[in-house]
């Protein structure tokens, strides 16, 4: 049975740091973590275990759930394999021999994965431990880490799975310290919702112990900066079950954030020489089935609804409503470009399943432009989106972004000549800007190359948000042109572009950048006063009028609670300036202030108060 049983190649070592061994460490622990439960667990039936961006998971089949303890247990057996240094062998197998073995362990998904193997394509396993004693058993090659080789490695010594691999070389080149189990959860067997419901572990893996702890800090960073748990705490939005999954309410406190992010978006762009859209949520079917969208995106529509015996469709872009305005009349080459913003909000829809706070919803509002131009004028109005990209992203404080530019795929539409002049454009617009980037050979849309931008957060996590995507595909079909200077009619180029992406999910990321501790001109309440007592709400009120009518937000804390409960309480709001009415403060017309970055102030009148504030909020800094 065993026939070709072989020493791993040489060429299968790679150096410690090598994304592509980390990414096989991972995939390695999927397998001595589904060797430990089947050890622990002999009732268990194995399905899949690959590797993920921090670790990796395997898929069981048990009909009793994994409780706490049982991971803790998994993961000391885990241990116990890797400690003992098991070498990992690759065997190519016989289909039929195998399927009759697999039959007679009852492992139906093995079965499974093995009939899907396509014909003639070779079978291959990995043996974690070797069964054919000819060959050595362990600590040879050597473990990279010095820790004792536990006396008895049993029950089980071998295990083996069906798998194409590549895998580490022996248990021993995982260090036993720098992995760790993190959660079950449910999934379903080829994540289809008819079959077998499984539980899926998950683990995270790394090359050295420290980078685990980092990993777990920066997790546990992340827990504390939850959108979804700052959302409640500072009761700026919903999502209510009621109404149904990713459909978002923004509360008073979040909906005076958004209004402040759109008042600050739209004067930044009618600044950069836009106009501002407005255009509807809903619309004929037919608009859709010219823009493609019907036949391409329709897995991401709702269903359309009749009206009146018409077809409608719920928006799930806003762009085929550009075009139409743009067809509305004939435009002279003198106009262009034309670049007309809009914060459109649209639906798509979703699986349940992958919806996740604000990241991941079914209604949202993108911030969306399109820029119709000559060909000649595609690079400066790309590198003008680049420079508005980079004003207003790092007004909101993200200074440090990763640049991707995408190109022609093999299969795509459009002329060789337009492809060349806008991917040429974009490289311009790109090297202009001086920015580096890194190129996606074929990785555009079949309608246009793309540049993609990520913002790198507080605590480092990089996320996709603005996208410049030329478009050669729109134009074509709704037939779109200009009138040139010789009097015919020639195609304009169409730019997509959004540089939040989506308000709903970069308010998102706002929360978790700044943990709720806004900067102040995006702080929801501004200020708190806090009266020590009844005799000095009059002046506290006055106060506040005073600045409410300049513009700023401000309170008067109500509850009539003692001052260090009111201290406390505008804490957890994280409120970043809060001023103390006593009676010595009414009597001297100040107020002691105390801002959240910088603790106490001091006694400032109120002009002080009000310099202090101004600054702040013209450096878009945190008090
Ligand atoms: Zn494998
Ligand atoms: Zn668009």
């Amino acid at each position: 049975m065993v026939s070709q049983i072989s020493r791993p190649l040489p060429s299968d070592r790679s150096a410690p740091g090598d994304p592509q061994r980390l990414q096989r460490l991972r995939h390695t622990c999927a397998h001595v973590l589904a060797m430990a439960v089947q050890r622990l667990f002999p009732e268990t039936r194995v399905t899949i275990g690959p590797s993920t961006e921090t670790g990796f998971y395997y898929d069981f089949d048990r009909a009793i759930a994994f409780t706490p303890d049982d991971l803790t247990r998994i993961e000391a057996d885990m241990r116990q394999i890797i400690c003992a240094n098991l070498p990992i062998v690759r065997e190519t197998v016989d289909r039929d021999e195998l399927r009759a073995e697999i039959a007679q362990l009852h492992e139906p998904y093995k079965l499974e994965i093995l009939d899907g193997i396509p014909l003639g394509e070779p079978v291959t396993r990995y043996y974690i431990g070797c069964p054919d004693p000819a060959l050595p058993q362990g600590a040879e090659p050597p473990s990279l880490f010095n820790f004792p080789v536990p006396e008895d490695p049993t029950p089980a010594a071998y295990w083996w799975d069906l798998c194409a691999g590549p895998h580490l070389n022996t248990t021993g080149e995982i260090h036993p310290e720098a992995f760790a189990l993190e959660s079950v959860a449910g999934a379903y067997w080829r994540g289809d919702e008819t079959q077998p419901q499984l539980q899926r572990i998950y683990g995270t893996a790394w090359e050295t112990p420290e980078q685990l702890q980092a990993y777990l800090a920066q997790k546990e960073e992340a827990k504390r900066r939850d959108h979804r748990k700052l959302g409640q705490e500072l009761d700026l939005f919903s999502i209510q079950e009621e109404a149904g999954g990713g459909l978002v309410f923004w509360h008073p406190k979040g909906a005076r954030m958004r209004l402040l992010i759109e008042d600050y978006w739209r004067s930044a762009h009618l600044s950069g020489g836009y106009d501002l859209l407005y255009t509807p949520h809903i619309a004929n079917l037919d608009l859709w089935k010219t823009s493609g969208h019907f036949d391409f995106y329709r897995d991401n529509m709702f269903d359309s609804m009749t009206i009146e015996a018409q077809q409608y469709q719920l928006r799930p872009m806003n762009c085929p409503f550009h075009v139409l305005t743009y067809q509305n009349k004939l435009h002279s080459y003198r106009e262009l470009p034309l670049r007309w913003a809009e914060l459109g909000t649209v639906y798509r829809y979703e699986r349940s399943g992958v919806l996740h706070g604000l990241m991941r919803v079914r209604g949202f509002t993108q911030d969306d432009a399109h820029v119709f131009c000559l060909p000649e004028q595609v690079t400066d109005e790309v590198l003008a989106v680049l420079n508005l990209t980079e004003q207003i992203l790092s007004d909101f404080g993200f200074t440090e972004y990763e640049v991707n530019l995408s190109t022609r795929p093999a299969k795509s539409v459009g002329a060789d000549a337009v492809w060349d002049l806008a991917t040429d454009a974009l490289i311009q617009a790109l090297d202009s800007k001086g920015w580096d980037y890194v190129t996606d050979e074929g990785g555009g849309a079949f309608y246009g190359p793309k540049i993609d931008i990520k913002i790198r957060d507080a605590i480092g996590r990089l996320w996709q948000c603005s996208t410049i995507q030329v478009d050669f595909n729109l134009p074509e079909r709704f037939d779109l042109h200009y009138v040139a200077a010789d009097g015919s009619r020639q195609r304009p180029i169409m730019i997509h572009r959004a540089i939040f992406g989506s308000l709903e999910r970069f308010f998102g990321i706002l929360v978790e950048n700044y943990a709720g501790d806004f900067p102040l001109w995006l702080a929801p309440v501004q200020l708190r006063l806090l009266p020590v007592s009844d005799g000095q709400r009059n002046y506290a009120n006055t106060v506040a009028q005073t600045l409410k009518q300049q513009g700023y937000r401000v309170e008067v804390d109500a509850s009539g609670d003692r001052l260090g409960k009111q201290i406390r309480t505008a804490e957890l709001e994280k409120i970043p300036v809060v001023a103390v009415v006593g009676k010595r403060e009414v009597e001297q017309q100040t107020l002691s202030v105390r801002t959240r970055q910088d603790g106490d102030r001091g006694a400032l009148n109120l002009t002080e108060l009000q310099g202090l504030m101004t600054q702040a909020i013209a450096d878009r800094g945190r008090v």
